[in-house]
């Protein structure tokens, strides 16, 4: 078999399986082993680790991965793709194919089995119906993790990296910088896939802290906080955590809290850093304690 990651070699084995493209899947496979490689360097891959793939596709990066990685998990839900991987990684003894729901699969047992609880790295092109819930889910169910370094939509590696001050933003940049460092390796046109996405990519590899960069009695309600203010952007922070339902305080115990932190009352949430946002969780929930004592 040869190596993955031209468009000659892609539709050879297509062609030959007779595969056809899900979009439900996103499937946009990679077609250059250049790409390839960025993604690996920037995972920083070494001989000892053990690597989760998410979404192999007809295995280019797997083939890749194997040869830099001690072990590497690939899990994919397309059970069409399975022939297809048998051929493609058949001659590598350290890859494990799993015909599975990222989403339904218990990555911390998969870490235990697979790598005694250490720390494991994510690598994938990922499906961009469903980064966000991808990358939520493996930040919050607390797999050991070393990094994460995934294609997604450029737009949304934007997100991911931007900072108070930036139209990019939002929810999503707190979220994912609460648990990691964010780092754009590499931008990527469309016409490195099949079928070409309509949209650019990019590469990004988030980096986990150790711990968290701010400290912050109940995170949850941090990030209720968070998507309240970013749901109702033009509005001042006072207003916007006042109109949510999912914020019980009043407009006055609001008003209280965002002076405490040494705001101005007429604040926009887009200008809060995150340790502002955790100043600001941890303000209100004192003061619901005072209103209960
Ligand atoms: N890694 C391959 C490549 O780079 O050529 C394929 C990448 S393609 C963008 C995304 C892959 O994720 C597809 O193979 C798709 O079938 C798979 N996939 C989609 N949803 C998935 C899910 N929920 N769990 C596991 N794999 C999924």
């Amino acid at each position: 078999m040869a190596t993955l990651g031209t468009p000659k070699s892609t539709i050879e084995i297509i062609q030959k399986y007779q595969f056809t493209f899900q979009k439900k899947f996103g499937q946009n496979f990679l077609i250059d082993s250049h790409v390839v490689q960025k993604i690996i360097r920037a995972a920083e891959i070494t001989k000892e680790e053990c690597v989760l793939e998410i979404g192999p596709g007809i295995g280019t990066m797997t083939q890749h991965l194997a040869e830099h990685a001690r072990q590497v998990i690939a899990v994919e839900i397309d059970s069409s793709l399975i022939p297809i991987l048998n051929e493609t990684l058949a001659p590598y003894e350290n890859v494990i194919v799993m015909n599975q729901d990222i989403l339904k699969t218990d990555i911390c047992a998969l870490a235990q089995e697979y790598n005694g609880g250490k720390p494991v790295k994510v690598v994938a092109n990922l499906p961009y119906y469903i980064t966000t819930p991808i990358i939520m889910k493996l930040f919050e169910s607390n797999v050991p993790l070393d990094n994460i370094t995934v294609m997604v939509q450029k737009e949304v590696a934007d997100r991911m990296q931007a900072g108070p001050g930036n139209k990019e933003y939002g929810a999503l940049s707190l979220a994912v910088q609460y648990y990691a460092k964010p780092y754009i390796a590499a931008n990527v046109p469309p016409n490195c896939f099949i079928p070409r996405p309509g949209v650019g990519s990019a590469v990004i590899r988030l980096t986990r802290h150790k711990n968290p960069p701010v400290q912050v009695d109940d995170p949850k309600f941090m990030f209720q906080l968070i998507r309240a203010s970013f749901n109702q952007r033009r509005k001042t922070l006072q207003n916007g955590l006042n109109n949510s339902p999912d914020i019980p305080y009043s407009k006055e115990t609001i008003l209280a809290a965002i002076e405490s932190i040494g705001l101005p009352a007429a604040v926009r949430g887009e200008t809060l850093t995150l340790g502002q946002f955790a100043a600001l969780a941890d303000c209100l929930r004192h003061s619901e304690l005072k209103e209960l004592s």
